[in-house]
């Protein structure tokens, strides 16, 4: 028998940054903003990744809710850049963003490569990722990635998000997998995916490519294909 191995989507496997800028790079093309006071691309990715850390903080802290979200971080931006942008604009934009996001198909360095090598050796691999269901499965399906797993578990579906302890409960009981032995979660987030799994049991697999090294983590990788060399035995 193999271990059983739960993934992480998001910053892990699924490359956000990467996908973020494609689909800020297509709303700024079809919304034609460099006729509108932003002539360049770059200035405006930029204005929108500092505009939407500043409304996730005012999100977590309990000052704006998603929905006002979703557009004032596209209203920020502009105003940054001093480009006047009306409030129907902005709610457009945020509107394109989230519909184009899920189809952009970047990828971690390593992706495939790891997880065909994994899927050769026999292990029964999951996705448990918090988001959307038709948003995640979306993701996964562009990019080839169905493939590999057994199948897509998201907290949208689940009922609970990581790092709740059901989550991680409730997603091995979808694998119907009966005495996997010991199980591993491989994530880029701390407290979501490695304390999280680590708090019912698992072995978490720390994937952080550049920050500080969380020494409570089973394991941490800078690179995806470092999990190759991990004694992951069930
Ligand atoms: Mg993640």
């Amino acid at each position: 028998m193999n271990a059983l191995l739960f993934f992480d989507l998001d910053h892990t496997l699924w490359d956000f940054e990467t996908n973020s800028r494609l689909a800020l790079t297509q709303g700024y093309d079809a919304f034609d903003l460099g006729a509108k006071g932003i002539p360049r691309v770059e200035d405006w990715i930029e204005a929108y990744e500092e505009a939407n850390d500043l409304c996730w903080a005012e999100y977590r802290a309990g000052r704006m809710t998603k929905d006002v979200l979703r557009g004032q971080r596209f209203l920020m931006a502009s105003e940054k850049l001093g480009a006047a942008m009306n409030e129907d604009l902005a709610q457009r934009l945020g509107q394109h963003y989230i519909l184009t996001s899920p189809h952009q198909t970047g990828l971690i360095q390593g992706t495939h490569a790891l997880l065909s090598e994994l899927q050769k050796r026999g292990h029964d691999m999951w996705l448990l990722t918090n988001g959307f269901e038709e948003v995640q499965h979306l993701k996964v399906d562009r990019c080839g990635l169905s493939t590999y797993f057994h199948g897509v578990l998201t907290s949208d579906a689940l009922g609970v998000k990581k790092p709740h302890p059901d989550a991680f409960l409730k997603a091995l009981e979808s694998t119907g997998v009966v005495n996997p032995g010991q199980i591993y979660m491989i994530g880029d987030s701390w407290e979501s995916d490695i304390e999280g799994a680590q708090n019912v049991g698992w072995r978490g697999v720390h994937f952080n490519p550049s920050g500080s090294v969380e020494p409570g983590a089973w394991k941490t990788v800078r690179r995806l294909e470092e999990v190759l060399a991990l004694p992951l035995i069930p």
